[in-house]
């Protein structure tokens, strides 16, 4: 059969390994699996969420509100906005899809860095963009504004922190970047762990009512899937110019949201203290991996999120490496499939640290 053209050029995404998986293939109980490769709350979500979810099964055969209205509020009153300044999407994956789908067509430019958030290429490449990457692996400023100069993108996405590194441009170098950017240019600001950054870090900061208040063209994506602890309910947001906004929503397809993950959301903005306390347990755990890596040499990538990412060198191949955790019933993420030879390690519970660090300790 034939298929659209752009499709013939792309690999179907390799997501992080679910539990299930190990179960099947190693015979390992759930409850022995540590699950650290896709940057899940190790703590969960907050209790709160849990409550109202079993409080409110009833909802399931209810279609949802369609204008999401009260989330959008509350989300519109977190960040000092206006309701109308905000979309809904399964995961701020589909918020990604709808950018693209609303701004390029066959033979747009993309402009990312060379090693980000896979979806951004894919996406693209649907629609038959060209994809444009910096040299760097990370996210470097100065090559940001040379291929911008040099290619006049339509679209550039900047994602701070970045994953799967883990490193984040300071808010200075993102304004200032988009400060020279055309105004036709969208520029998306991809926060899925902007949470994270800003509890360590002031200068990595970035308020999204800043940057919607200096520039029209910018939309910046937040998500419920890491900080608080929602992956599995899928929910994520964009947040942007009344212009913006409205043009993505003639792309949303209606109920894209499940009713008991709009109310998971709203209870979950209701609970600040649990977020806050799980990024400080976060950080704490950070530097076990952080120390262990220096007493060992192994070379890490400093990282402002929910996750360390540790580069290995020629005598180890991360393919092997995480093949033997997941063996071991620890699922990490290995970077092969980006081309580079690094394991990242979403940051866990205590016992689950303990865990991988003795098995690391094993291995080298
Ligand atoms: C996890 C993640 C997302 C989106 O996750 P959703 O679960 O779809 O909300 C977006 N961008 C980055 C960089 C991420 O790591």
């Amino acid at each position: 059969m034939n298929f659209n053209q752009e499709l013939a050029g792309l690999a179907v995404y390799e997501a992080g390994k679910p539990i299930e998986l190990v179960v099947r293939e190693f015979g390992i109980q759930p409850c022995d699996i540590i699950k650290l490769g896709s940057n899940e709350n190790p703590y969960g979500c907050s209790p709160k969420v849990s409550v109202a979810i079993s409080e409110n099964s009833r909802l399931a055969s209810f279609y949802p509100d369609d204008s999401m209205i009260e989330l959008k509020e509350k989300l519109a009153k977190k960040y000092g906005l206006e309701q109308n300044q905000v979309i809904i999407g399964s995961g701020s994956d589909q918020i990604i899809e709808f950018c693209i789908r609303a701004k390029c067509t066959k033979n747009s430019k993309v402009l990312m860095a060379k090693t980000t958030f896979a979806m951004y290429e894919i996406y693209a490449k649907q629609v038959g963009a060209h994809i444009i990457k910096t040299p760097s692996h990370s996210h470097e400023i100065l090559e940001f504004k040379q291929m911008y100069a040099q290619h006049k993108p339509d679209m550039v996405f900047l994602c701070v922190p970045n994953n799967p590194l883990g490193e984040c441009l300071d808010k200075s170098d993102v304004f200032e970047f988009i400060s020279q950017a055309d105004p036709d240019t969208l520029v998306v600001i991809d926060g899925a762990y902007q949470e994270f950054a800003k509890a360590k870090d002031k200068a990595k900061a970035i308020e999204p009512k800043e940057v919607l208040e200096r520039f029209d063209n910018v939309i910046y994506l937040g998500t419920f899937s890491k900080a608080y602890g929602l992956g599995g309910m899928r929910v994520g947001y964009g947040l942007a110019s009344r212009e913006i906004i409205e043009a993505l929503h003639k792309i949303r397809p209606p109920f894209n949201i499940g009713v008991l993950s709009l109310l998971a959301a709203k209870k979950a903005l209701e609970d600040e203290a649990f977020v806050q306390t799980y990024i400080k347990h976060n950080f704490e755990e950070m530097i076990r991996y952080e120390s262990f890596a220096r007493a060992n040499q192994i070379v890490f990538i400093p990282s402002w999120t929910n996750f360390i990412t540790y580069i290995l060198d020629d005598k180890k191949s991360s393919t092997e490496v995480a093949l033997w955790l997941l063996q071991k019933g620890v699922i990490v993420r290995n970077l092969a499939s980006y081309g580079v030879n690094a394991i990242r390690i979403t940051i866990g519970t205590p016992q689950q640290n303990d865990r991988v660090l003795e098995l690391f300790s094993e291995l080298l």
